[in-house]
């Protein structure tokens, strides 16, 4: 019913049409009565007209609701006198002043399967509004930059839902008297758009601690969980406690209520909802213990309870004007959880893992029919720009102002944007022109073009060096491949960190134009530019886009035995990783080409040597090396070759790089899995973990070498492991082999975790992946599962988004079969919840790649989904978008 309205109203929204609110909310109160299936909503809302336009109607958004009654300064309003339907609330001639709306709508949380609004998770109400779920609840301009204070009653039953939570301080709670029910009244004083509102009511267990602010102001602290599992927050509040010191110690940022507080639910359409002082979070990134939750569980947990917490100013304080500005709440706070996770851990192994994620997800976004700017400038369905483009590489231009401006001015420019724009709602130019501002400098006009242009930036390096005048000349070039929508592309600022490594490893100064370098820096800004550094002494070496400053493609011609002489001496440890990464890359697409011809495929004993001296250099991070033991993902190598991929070939190619690395290390390999075991109790802080990473990364290596003893050692990890890193690690390694300890070691998982969905989530994603053709039977199967459960999005996720997204060659069986089954789920699941629905559907975004037999296969599924009746508009954007010639 609800997704035939949605369709046939496509309505595309552009960025050149935003114009201000005819009309403000200046305050709302709200009245919830919870009901699981009858939920009265009483909305008080203080309207005014927004400046001293023409009269203009009062037009609120909606979404599935029954209005109740409807009051105008507290006169029911006649019915010829407005309009209401699901969808909207229209009054045609409002009085042009100030007034109060009073209205009441009914709700059914229990019903409403599309986790947006007001909705049940378990037996638990609670509410997810972003980007537009407050419409659900009731009627309203639910729009980002119309912003009011709220203050917020819940009532309940006592027995039903003891806990009463919504945004702000609590200001008063009782019994509602000659009932079973019990209230309790939140108001929160900092103004804010409707996408932040939240309330929970449940049964929940508490957690409780306090934080001291930098100026002297006690927080309450508050996790809530499902009760029973108290045990496993103490991680989570501890990353709480470290991020708010760290945003006032970084950022100068102080938390500003009395009270923060986190609930867990374990069913989210997302990872988690930054709600003004009232965070909604996935279970997932909430419970932690060494005996449920990996090392890499910890580490997101401890990142997403900081990125949430870090909204509190880059979100919530200050807010985006319109969803197009999505991006500057999104990939400012991803750059702050980055910097966070990287001054809590390791900077050099957080940027290469981020870096890692960035090609494999946005890299291949930008490189399909799903490309779009960091700030799109038209979408039919907002829902489907929380993307990686979004995220991580708005992210990335974030951190591209600091290289280019460098840390100093960067934080004059921060400092400058929360002075500035502080309780308002605020676009990408006016956060720009703060480091403009605080700068001085001129090219920010032209960076500009980061936001609007699509498609991942190339770079091509000619490098010369006269010996006779000491000089050593960079030629450079740049150009973006067409993406949807931009056939041609004007040229980026483009900020290269750089070094030029001399014979002895050490680096050379960098004189550029008579000067020293500024933050060792080159700024390309042309289409073609040349950088001639003066005082070279003796050859260089060059290493470019240190730490990767620039989120580009570079191709710089450096003979194997220069790169293996960086991967040994650059003083970048990130550089020292790419590499070999770039070695390992030209390897795989050379074998890929091979085994697509049937010819031999080679071996590169350069490579395999270079990743002997990284495994035994023991001055090196045990993560590190872990990471750098890593070829170059699926993804990534078939985005390289570009056309005509064979995910097959690919596989292969990579696992045959594998086990060349397990062969020809296998001593040191077995060696260092003995040396990384930590005799202790299991503790997640990083270096224990990378330890973990390191031997988990042996222990792989070995198994898929073939060497002797190697399953056996795997499942004798398996059994002992005291900790569920080793144990979930021990699992993944036998069950990318098809021997009996494989089925034996997956029973006994299931048998041990069989009440807890958190971890058999890991069970369902792992055999998910399995890159073996039994394996769609197998994944179909377990749908059946009684673990299994398409009502709840973390099930969904698991099992049907890892063989989506992480399992190339069976997904992309040559039959089919794996397009035809995913987009049977899709359908199915599209009713019900159009938002993890569309997001499976973004798996097919790389169909055009593929050789031609798949791509035909993937083309006819996508037809039949295009056609099918009764699509949302969520899975019909996608599908058209993924579908469309451009
Ligand atoms: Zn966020």
């Amino acid at each position: 019913m609800i997704a035939v309205m949605r369709t046939e109203e496509p309505r595309p929204v552009r960025l050149q049409d935003y114009r201000p609110p005819d009309w403000l909310i200046d305050t709302v109160d709200l009245d919830v009565s919870l009901d699981p299936h009858a939920t009265t909503v009483r909305a008080k809302l203080k309207l005014s007209p927004n400046g001293a336009g023409p009269p203009a109607p009062l037009v609120l958004d909606g979404e599935d609701l029954k209005l109740t009654s409807l009051a105008l300064d507290g006169a029911p309003l006649l019915e010829a006198s407005y309009v209401a339907t699901p969808d909207r609330l229209t009054i045609a001639q409002p009085p042009q002043r100030s007034f109060t709306l009073e209205i009441e709508t009914l709700v059914d949380p229990t019903n409403n399967t599309q986790l947006m609004g007001l909705y049940r998770a378990g037996s638990t109400f609670c509410t997810q509004c972003e980007a537009e779920g407050f419409r659900r609840i009731t009627y309203f301009l639910d729009r980002p930059d119309v912003m009011a204070v709220y203050t917020t009653r819940i009532e309940a039953d006592k027995n039903e839902a003891p806990v009463l939570l919504a945004n702000g301080n609590l200001i008063a709670q009782g019994d509602v008297p000659g009932t079973a029910r019990h209230f309790a009244i939140w108001r929160d004083p900092f103004p804010k758009p409707s996408y932040l509102f939240a309330l929970v009511g449940g049964r929940l267990a508490c957690v409780a601690d306090t934080f001291t602010t930098m100026s002297g102001r006690s927080v309450a602290l508050r996790i809530y969980v499902e009760p029973g599992k108290e045990d496993r927050c103490a991680y989570a509040m501890d990353s709480l406690k470290r991020a708010m010191r760290w945003d006032e110690e970084t950022f100068g940022r102080e938390y500003d209520l009395d009270i923060f507080m986190i609930v867990a639910v374990s069913a989210f359409n997302m990872g988690a909802m930054e709600n003004k002082g009232l965070n909604i979070f996935n279970d997932k990134y909430v419970l932690a213990s060494p005996a449920s939750a990996t090392d890499t569980d910890y580490a997101s947990i401890e990142a997403v309870i900081a990125h949430e917490y870090f909204h509190n100013w880059t979100g919530d304080r200050i807010t985006c004007r319109d969803w197009f500005q999505l991006c500057l709440k999104e990939g400012l706070t991803v750059f702050r959880d980055q910097e966070f996770s990287a001054d809590q851990r390791s900077r050099a192994v957080e940027r290469i893992s981020d870096v890692r994620g960035l090609r494999s997800h946005q890299f291949v976004e930008d490189a399909g029919p799903l490309a779009h700017p960091v700030r799109p400038e038209i979408y039919h369905e907002i829902n489907n720009f929380y993307t990686s483009t979004v995220y991580e590489k708005g992210a990335e231009v974030v951190r591209m102002i600091r290289a280019l401006i460098g840390p100093e001015l960067f934080r004059k420019g921060m400092d400058l944007y929360f002075a500035r724009h502080d309780g308002e709602a605020a676009t990408v130019e006016q956060f720009v022109q703060c480091f403009a501002d605080a700068s001085g400098r001129d090219f920010f006009p032209q960076f500009m073009r980061w936001y609007s242009q699509s498609g991942t930036p190339e770079v091509k390096v000619a490098a010369h060096y006269d010996a006779a005048a000491r000089t050593y000349r960079l030629d450079m070039s740049q150009s973006i491949p067409p993406t949807p929508g931009q056939p041609t592309k004007q040229p980026m600022v483009i900020p290269l960190a750089i070094g030029l490594v001399g014979p002895d490893g050490a680096d050379q100064p960098l004189v550029l134009d008579g000067r020293p370098l500024e933050h060792d820096v080159v700024v390309l800004r042309q289409p073609a530019q040349s950088f001639i550094f003066s005082e070279i002494t003796q050859r260089p070496i060059p290493s470019l886009n240190r730490g990767f400053s620039a989120p580009i493609k570079l191709s710089v011609p450096i003979a194997p035995d220069d790169l293996r002489f960086l991967a040994a001496h650059d003083a970048d440890p990130f550089n020292r990783w790419q590499v070999l990464q770039m070695l390992a890359m030209t390897l795989l697409t050379g074998n890929v080409h091979a085994l697509r011809q049937s010819k031999p495929t080679r071996d590169d004993e350069g490579l395999l040597a270079a990743l002997g001296a990284i495994l035994a250099d023991r001055r090196l991070e045990p993560a590190f090396i872990a990471l750098t033991l890593a070829p170059p993902t699926e993804s990534d190598i078939a985005r390289e070759i570009g056309h005509d991929v064979d995910p097959d070939a690919v596989f292969a190619a990579r696992r045959a790089l594998r086990a060349a690395i397990g062969r020809a290390h296998h001593a040191a390999l077995a060696e260092t899995y003995g040396q990384m075991k930590d005799p202790g109790p299991y503790s997640p802080d990083a270096a224990s973990a990378g330890r973990r990473a390191l031997k988990n990364a042996c222990l792989d290596l070995l198994a898929i070498s073939g060497a002797d003893g190697a399953i056996a050692r795997a499942a004798a990890q398996y059994d002992t492991a005291d900790n569920m890193t080793d144990r979930m690690a021990a699992l993944e390694t036998l069950a990318a082999h098809d021997r009996s300890e494989r089925a034996a070691a997956l029973d006994d998982f299931y048998r041990r975790y069989a009440g807890d969905p958190l971890i058999i989530d890991k069970w369902l994603a792992l055999q998910a992946t399995i890159p073996e053709p039994a394996t769609l039977a197998r994944v179909r199967a377990l749908t059946a599962h009684p673990a299994f459960s398409m009502a709840n999005p973390n099930r969904v996720r698991a099992l049907i988004g890892a063989f989506a997204q992480g399992n190339h060659t069976q997904f992309n069986r040559a039959d089919g079969a794996g397009y035809d089954f995913v987009a049977d789920i899709v359908l199915e699941l599209d009713p019900k919840n159009p938002q993890v629905a569309a997001r499976l559907m973004g798996a097919f975004r790389s169909w055009r790649a593929l050789e031609p037999q798949r791509r035909q296969r993937a083309v006819t599924t996508l037809r039949r989904v295009a056609d099918a009746p009764a699509l949302s508009r969520d899975v019909h954007d996608i599908v058209a978008r993924i579908l469309a010639e451009n």
